[in-house]
């Protein structure tokens, strides 16, 4: 008995296991076909100024409108673009529509703030990255300062002479670049002191239990002081709430961005909003 039933178990898993492999599969084509259709969208959030909560900038983060799951966040479809190999097609698919939102803002008058966009480590190490990025300012008109990269800190965990030259080329056109989720990877203070970075963002998760949490208090400030000592811009990620705010301010955290002032808006209302006189700096 105990075997059949254990026969009967191995087999209903294979089942789901099939089911869910052919799930993937099936998931991996349409993003293909999202990616070479234009079907995916780029929502924008705003990173604003202390105190005065002006827009100083914004970040670019991908969307899916899949045509039978719904609304998809990065977190439903990033992990499989990882896995099968398209993320770096999918970050230059981000920002060629970064720099097509940029020029339609242009032409409607409308100061679009510098934009970050992600990239992930495979994009980053594309051979041809330079080419891409230089092709895509050129056919837009689009300014280097009018982007920002933003990378996560295990991307520069390998310092290789490739790395540091990709990195000094975007720099060069002007570029500037961030370190994304500052505090949950590996890197190395020189090696972040040596690359030409000028911001940090620090990970939602620090900035989450502030002010009460004494650690991430203490984690906080020491990346404020770092950051500071090295010559570099700071922004929190994921402030939600005035207490956090505060606290922030009272510490010289210059740049925040969260729920508390605005959610990743689809490019529309993130215009609608450019276009209020409050967003005016
Ligand atoms: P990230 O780069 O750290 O982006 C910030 C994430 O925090 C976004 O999640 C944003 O919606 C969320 N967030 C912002 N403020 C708050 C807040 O106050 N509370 C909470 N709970 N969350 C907040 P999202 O859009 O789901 O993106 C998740 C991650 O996916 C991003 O984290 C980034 O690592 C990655 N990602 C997004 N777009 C791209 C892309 O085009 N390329 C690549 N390579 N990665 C991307
Ligand atoms: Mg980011
Ligand atoms: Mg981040
Ligand atoms: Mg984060």
């Amino acid at each position: 008995y105990a075997k059949t039933c254990g026969r009967a178990q191995a087999q209903f898993y294979n089942q789901e296991i099939s089911r869910s492999a052919k799930a993937r599969v099936v998931l991996e084509q349409q993003l293909l076909n999202a990616l070479e259709n234009h079907g995916l969208s780029v929502f924008y959030q705003p990173i604003l100024s202390v105190p005065h909560q002006t827009i100083a900038s914004c970040e670019a983060l991908v969307r899916w409108y899949h045509p039978t799951l719904g609304f998809l966040t990065p977190g439903d479809f990033l992990p499989l673009a990882y896995e099968v190999g398209l993320i770096a097609q999918l970050d230059l698919w981000v920002l060629e529509r970064v720099c097509q939102d940029i020029q339609a803002a242009r032409a409607n008058k409308l100061s679009m703030p510098p934009v970050a966009v992600n990239l992930a480590a495979d994009t980053i190490m594309d051979a041809l990255l330079i080419d891409k990025v230089q092709h895509l300012l050129t056919r837009y008109s689009i300014k280097g300062h009018e982007l920002e990269f933003e990378m996560i800190e295990d991307v520069i965990k390998g310092d290789s002479l490739a790395l540091r030259h990709t990195l000094e080329q975007l720099v060069s056109m002007g570029i500037n670049l961030s370190i994304d989720d500052f505090g949950t990877g590996y890197s190395s203070l020189l090696r972040l002191k040596s690359l030409p970075f000028t911001k940090l963002k620090i990970d939602r998760s620090f900035i989450q239990s502030l002010p009460d949490n004494q650690d991430d208090c203490a984690i906080t400030l020491s990346v404020l002081g770092l950051a500071k000592g090295l010559g570099l811009a700071v922004v929190a990620e994921g402030v939600e709430n005035s207490q956090q705010q505060d606290w922030l301010h009272q510490h010289d955290c210059h740049y925040v961005q969260g729920y508390k002032y605005h959610r990743p808006l689809a490019p529309y209302d993130f215009f609608m909003l450019l276009s209020a006189p409050a967003a005016k700096s």
